[in-house]
């Protein structure tokens, strides 16, 4: 009787904080309750003093504002204020840059999945499609990226052309200025399908579509300034790049040294008012054959000539580099790719203010502007590029893995090599849907800031680990070098992406979680800011509110991930029935957890979690994780829901949730707290681990899909370019495994004959082909159609090679 009174008590206490029931309900409803079991029930004198004086407290805490006030909220503030950490300017910036979106959904604990599920479907326009079919394929038909790179170390002259020529370089700007004024998707599709093809032409295809002058003055610059130049990028008349990285300012790139002082000066001969600029750039995408520089610099007014400001902070120019003074033209060699890439440096050069892009108003913003547009680079071009990685191994290793034969057996059918297939297969279906769910973001007019450090870090994680497994694979036949070497340079060019648009080490350690704490939070960022404002009492009834429904929010998810855990997610809804209906709750508890644990590994550091960047970095994966499972999700009932991509929704779901368990098992064991974290494993997973990796069986079916021709196989690799041209050997691949397929049945009866002694083992395999027909075990034709496969085949596998000084092909 005890028990069931107590086990009541604690069902309704759980009960409110499970439904986050407000202060007057829960009030209400837990002193009735007490009131109840004192009149009526049979709990003894004791234990009710207890929790009755428990309760008093709890109620009298949220209730009676005034006190609360006085006795809490201010000692708490005047702590908090001693712990919060000093946020530069630059900081700040970077923090309030771009929007959130589906990611906060995530992060607070209760993701409304139907929300997810009513976002348009990503989709092309027929205008768009048609491009990707016409002048992506002709620019990719032109291209021979091993000529590219060894030859001309650099795109020959009639591929710029042709590039120029067909508006490339004008995907995003508006048709009004003569640019194509493509969807975000289109912009994704078509970086994505360039670098199936060449990665060096990708590269230079993609930056004046991202982060560059193109997207700057797109936004923020003056009529002038998109007068002038907008129509002229788009023809590709000017060829521009974007330089802030400096010798000295590399992921610190706010510290840059680079300088403009405003000054008088005489510009094309008339005395005005200017910036004399000088600095030292590196590493700069496009800067060797750029007509126009965009180019970061901190302005300083030291007469005060524009007003009483003397350091007026990162502002953006826009120099011609025809421009006295501009330093541009030698190169560097990016992994012996042959994009182009190289410094630039000028000394004292005079330009005139409005060469600032945005003109003198903008003068200062130029951080503010760049993490803003780094946003939409990061969304799109470099999962682009990734995922131009996944789909080309996607359909090359496995076309290859099932032809290759090694002890008489296609290479997909070795368990080891089947777990390397499994990632590059799951993994590229979770780059597909990731490009496209992020894609779309940007397409829905959103300029998604976290989101796009979670694309940017773990898409180009997803593409190293697929080409490494690739390499793997295909082994020495993509370690030699040669024309006939598809792989190599997308196996170089990865550390390039992992690199550049916030450097990964750093995205994942300090950005992803550390911004989004703060921004998708729901309390968090009005805390902090109130907190930073000012030392006075002034802000403490906001302060007192806030307090007080995170407090809440945090004791909430507290109950709900422990009942999440107890019950296994039963208890919690789906937006949809079927086979997935268990990844919603799974993601759902797990997303519970994320706000439990984010709460306190906040409270416990308090600032220095900045500093804490390996549980900033977990929490950030957990949050990662479950924003690539929700893209698997989206992708899946944006395509039907079809039966054929069950196998890799559970695949990458499932692998998304253990890699989830995996961030926060580590999290757990480096607790700050020990025992907290303890505490917290139980909490979270009360009966021991909830997940695990794809089971083998299941990695065997998505492994089956892979290397066996399909409309589903279609689909996955849609806008990998394959040549039309025979002797291409991704154009001979593709055939050669449709090809196997066909000749399997003759192959089995020839094999069969040979097993049983009816044809020799002796010989050629032309020889022994020829003893089948004689002993009748093929038809002439049926010999011939082997005869022709095995060419074929011998082709696919063959590798390049030299003459003894590498200066020319032999094979
Ligand atoms: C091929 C190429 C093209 C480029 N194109 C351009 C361009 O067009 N325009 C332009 O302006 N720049 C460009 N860059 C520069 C690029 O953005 C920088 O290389 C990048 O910001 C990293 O700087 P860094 O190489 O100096 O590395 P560093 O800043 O020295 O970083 C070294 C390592 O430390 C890590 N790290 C740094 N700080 C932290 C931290 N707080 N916590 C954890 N880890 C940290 C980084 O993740 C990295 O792994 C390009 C670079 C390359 C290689």
């Amino acid at each position: 009787m005890v028990a069931f009174q107590v086990a009541i008590l604690l069902t309704i206490i759980f009960a409110c904080g499970y439904l986050r029931a407000p202060v007057v309900v829960w009030t209400s409803i837990i002193g009735a309750t007490l009131i109840l079991l004192a009149i009526f029930g049979s709990l003894g004198f004791l234990f009710l003093s207890i929790v009755f004086l428990l309760y008093l407290f709890a109620a009298a805490f949220a209730n009676f504002k005034t006190l609360r006030q006085e006795y809490f909220t201010k000692p708490v503030v005047l702590a908090l204020q001693k712990r919060m950490p000093a946020m530069s300017s630059g900081e700040r910036d970077a923090i309030e840059a771009g929007d959130v979106w589906w990611e906060k959904e995530l992060f607070c604990g209760a993701p409304r999945w139907k929300k997810l599920l009513q976002m348009p479907k990503p989709q092309l326009s027929d205008e768009e499609k048609s491009f990707l079919e016409n002048q992506v394929e002709e620019l990719c038909e032109r291209i021979n990226e091993w000529e590219v790179i060894h030859e001309h170390k650099d795109l020959p002259e009639h591929v710029w052309d042709y590039l120029k020529k067909e508006r490339f370089f004008g995907l995003v700007i508006p048709k009004e200025y003569g640019g194509l004024g493509f969807s975000a998707l289109a912009h994704s599709s078509i970086v994505m399908k360039i670098a199936t093809r060449c990665m060096s032409a990708a590269v230079n295809t993609m930056v004046p579509n991202s982060l560059g002058p193109a997207e700057l003055i797109l936004h923020y610059g003056t009529t002038e300034q998109r007068n002038y130049y907008l129509p002229r990028l788009a023809r590709g008349e000017e060829i521009p790049s974007f330089a802030l990285t400096a010798p000295e300012a590399g992921s610190d790139a706010a510290s840059i040294t680079d300088q403009g002082i405003v000054c008088y000066d005489v510009f094309e001969g008339k005395e005005i008012l200017g910036i004399r600029l000088t600095w030292d750039k590196r590493y700069i995408t496009l800067a060797p054959v750029a007509t126009v520089l965009g180019i970061a610099f901190r302005m300083y007014d030291p007469d005060h000539l524009l007003g009483d400001k003397e350091d007026i902070g990162i502002t953006l120019g826009l120099i011609p580099t025809k421009h006295p003074g501009v330093e541009i033209g030698t190169r560097h060699i990016p992994m012996s790719l042959a994009f182009m890439n190289g410094p630039t440096r000028g000394e004292n050069v005079f330009i005139p203010m409005d060469w600032i892009i945005g003109g003198v108003e903008r003068a200062g913003f130029g951080w503010r502007m760049i993490m803003e547009s780094l946003a939409i680079g990061r969304a799109i071009s470099l999962p682009a590029l990734s995922t131009g990685c996944g789909k080309l191994a996607y359909r090359m290793t496995g076309a290859y893995s099932r032809l290759r034969k090694q002890f008489n057996i296609p290479l997909s059918q070795f368990e080891g090599i089947e777990e390397s297939l499994s990632d590059i297969a799951g993994f590229t279906y979770l780059l597909e849907a990731g490009r496209l769910f992020t894609a779309g973001a940007v397409d829905q007019n959103v300029r998604p800031a976290i989101a796009s450090a979670i694309a940017k870090y773990h898409m180009t994680e997803l593409a190293r680990k697929i080409i490494a497994h690739a390499m793997d694979v295909h082994a020495g036949q993509m370690i030699q070098m040669g024309p006939r070497n598809f792989l190599a340079a997308k196996h170089f060019s990865i550390p390039i992406s992992i690199t550049v648009e916030g450097a990964n080490i750093l995205t994942r350690s300090l950005i992803i979680f550390g911004q989004g704490a703060i921004r998708c939070h729901p309390y968090i960022q009005r805390e902090v800011e109130l907190l930073t404002a000012s030392r006075n009492d002034q802000h403490i009834p906001e302060l007192d509110q806030l307090l007080q429904s995170h407090i809440g929010y945090t004791l909430s998810n507290l109950v709900r991930a422990f009942v999440n855990g107890l019950t296994g997610g039963f208890l919690l809804g789906s937006p949809i029935l079927g086979p997935t209906a268990k990844y919603y709750r799974q993601l759902t508890r797990m997303s519970t957890a994320l706000a439990l644990l984010s709460d306190m590994c906040m409270l416990i550091l308090g600032g220095d979690l900045k500093r804490k960047e390996r549980i900033s970095a977990r929490l950030g994966d957990i949050l990662s994780q479950l924003y690539l499972a929700s893209a698997v999700l989206k992708y899946y009932k944006d395509e039907g829901s079809p039966k054929t991509d069950l196998a890799y929704v559970k695949w990458s779901v499932e692998k998304c949730l253990y890699e989830i368990q995996v961030a926060c098992n580590e999290l757990f064991n480096n607790f700050p707290i020990k025992w907290l974290g303890k505490i917290f494993r139980a909490i979270i997973f009360p009966w021991g681990d909830a997940y695990h990796k794809p089971v083998d069986n299941l990695s065997r079916a998505i492994v089956n899909t892979m290397v066996t021709p399909s409309d589903f196989r279609e689909r996955l690799t849609r806008y990998c370019f394959v040549s039309k041209e025979p002797d291409d050997p991704m154009r001979r691949m593709d055939d050669a495994l449709i090809k196997a397929f066909a000749t399997e049945p003759l192959f089995k009866k020839f094999q069969l004959a040979t097993k049983n002694g009816t044809v020799t083992r002796v010989g050629s395999l032309e020889e022994r082909m020829k003893s089948a027909v004689f002993k009748g075990v093929l038809t002439e034709s049926e010999m011939n159609t082997l005869s022709q496969f095995n060419k074929m085949y011998q082709e696919v596998i063959r590798v390049n090679e030299f003459t003894f000084d590498l200066r020319s092909i032999v094979k």
